[in-house]
């Protein structure tokens, strides 16, 4: 936040901002999934709740800004349509059969579910959620729970697609799903959030299950979800089965059956990558200097990680904004300041604020977007200044931003393989359920990094192979696998 927006506001007798936990997410009311290109929008803010604002149009870069408040709102770009866009490039690529690409295209089972939950104003309020299962050639379906205002049926599909691709590039035999739940946390209560859970497993029922779909969490979405999932499919079935579905939910707590290592799962992986991206390119993590997108589990965990590299975070945007500093941002201290501050990085004392542009446009080594999808575009791409992306989000670039960074050299380590390390220590804690075992940090963290350095050296020989980019070696790696399987067993009848 400037603070001659602060002043605009305290002139035009709006709100001043302050350091409250209604920072932590700034969406404006529902109904507004629908943006479109170019249109004038006008709105509620949610932060001052009852004043009428102007969101300014920033339709190029897939980011609506409030007038006033800084708050971001991504315009809706259709993400499945990119997923699909991504497969045709790989056939192509790799000569795949025709018909193992037609049944790869579209997703298996799609549940939508409307359901109602009665507020703490004793209100009943209807909630939509989705679960889409995209594949189970490998295994059962496998995929997050996001919460979040912009959740519809493409983006969970998008993700579902992204999850198959992401199980079969790291050999783990499990297949692809998503679900979520259409709502902006910041509207409800502790306790609201867990009636709604609560409900919303119930109305899955068995189309989830722990040989069958495996959800775990995703954007605001945690180990305490994942164990309201866990009691309450588990009060659904017989009580001699009970102990027996205690893998139906990843991500759990710890003293639920979750795994060590799972909170940081995704950040190391993504920092395992990084390590080996640097090797092979002779740059010495020490003193290098990198910037991230999204401080919530990804971002943050992956920021932290870095530092026993001795590399040198030097900015970080979030939905609040963004920050600059580049003596060094600590990690550590950024991450105890956001859990003190309602989650957002606005208003750290010990960096500047820099807006979304100049976020872009910092120079440095690495970039790692772990917020939400479609945030590389052609006109972010041209402002990046650094030498590789590592994708922790899910589809943070979308096509026009990806020939950009092909044409300016950037390379980029691919979300489908570059944040695998959640999945890859989800399928650790179903392995330790189903066995009935607790394996130390130290072992899950060895077994992490064989993983997914493999991974990573079966998309680095088929780039070299196929001489694609990394993005189309990584899906190309995917679909090998599958349509394998394909072959192997044919299609029934
Ligand atoms: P999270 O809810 O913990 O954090 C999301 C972060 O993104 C927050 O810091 C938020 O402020 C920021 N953000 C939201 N909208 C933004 C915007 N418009 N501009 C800038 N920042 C914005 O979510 P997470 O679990 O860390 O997930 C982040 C990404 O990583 C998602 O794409 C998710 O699908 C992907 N992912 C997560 C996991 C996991 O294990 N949690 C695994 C694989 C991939």
């Amino acid at each position: 936040m400037k603070k001659n927006d602060r002043s605009r506001n305290d002139k035009e007798g709006l709100t001043p901002i302050s350091k409250t936990r209604e920072w932590k997410l700034l969406y404006f009311q529902h109904g507004r999934p629908g943006l479109e290109e170019g249109s004038e929008f006008k709105g509620l803010c949610r932060y001052c709740e009852i004043r009428e604002i102007c969101a300014i149009p920033r339709p190029e870069s897939g980011v609506w800004r409030c007038a006033y408040y800084k708050a971001l709102i991504r315009k809706k770009t259709n993400l499945y349509e990119n997923v699909i866009k991504q497969l045709e490039k790989a056939e192509e690529a790799a000569n795949f059969d025709r018909d193992i690409c037609k049944i790869l295209a579209e997703t298996m089972n799609e549940l939508i579910v409307h359901f109602p939950v009665t507020m703490d104003d004793g209100k009943v309020r209807m909630l939509t959620g989705y679960r889409v299962q995209h594949n189970n050639a490998l295994g059962p379906y496998k995929g997050g729970l996001r919460f979040h205002p912009l959740v519809d049926i493409d983006e969970i599909r998008a993700l579902a697609t992204l999850m198959t691709w992401k199980t079969a590039i790291t050999n783990i035999p499990f297949g692809g799903a998503k679900g979520g739940i259409q709502l902006d946390p910041a509207d409800y209560s502790f306790e609201e959030i867990e009636k709604i859970t609560r409900r919303f497993t119930f109305a899955l029922g068995n189309n989830i299950g722990p040989e069958y779909d495996i959800p775990a969490p995703d954007v605001n979405t945690n180990p305490q979800i994942m164990a309201w999932i866990l009691d309450t499919y588990m009060s659904t079935v017989a009580p001699n089965e009970r102990n027996r579905c205690i893998h139906v939910v990843t991500g759990k707590p710890i003293e639920s059956g979750g795994s060590q290592g799972r909170d940081k799962a995704t950040g190391q992986g993504i920092v395992f990558l990084i390590e080996e991206w640097a090797e092979d390119h002779g740059l010495n993590l020490k003193g290098a200097t990198y910037i991230v997108q999204g401080f919530g589990n990804v971002g943050s965990w992956a920021a932290c990680l870095m530092k026993k590299d001795e590399s040198k975070l030097i900015a970080v945007e979030d939905v609040s904004g963004a920050i600059l500093n580049k003596e060094g941002i600590d990690p550590d201290d950024l991450s105890n300041y956001v859990k003190e501050h309602g989650g957002v990085v606005l208003d750290y004392p010990k960096a500047q604020p820099i807006d979304h542009e100049t976020f872009f446009s910092t120079r440095a080594d690495i970039f790692i977007p772990a917020a939400l999808e479609n945030q590389i575009t052609a006109e972010t791409a041209e402002l990046l200044d650094v030498k590789l992306v590592a994708e922790g989000a899910n589809g943070p670039t979308d096509p026009d931003g990806d020939k950009v960074l092909q044409r300016k050299k950037i390379d980029v380590i691919p979300d489908i393989l570059c944040n695998s390390g959640g999945v890859i220590v989800s399928y650790f804690e179903w392995l330790q359920n189903k066995r009935s075992e607790f394996w130390e940090l130290k072992e899950v963290d060895y077994k992490l990094h064989k993983m997914i350095v493999d991974a990573y050296e079966r998309v680095r020989n088929t780039a070299e192979e196929f001489k694609v980019d990394w993005r189309t070696a990584a899906q190309i790696v995917a679909v090998s696998r599958i349509e394998i399987v394909y072959k192997e067993r044919g299609i029934f009848p």
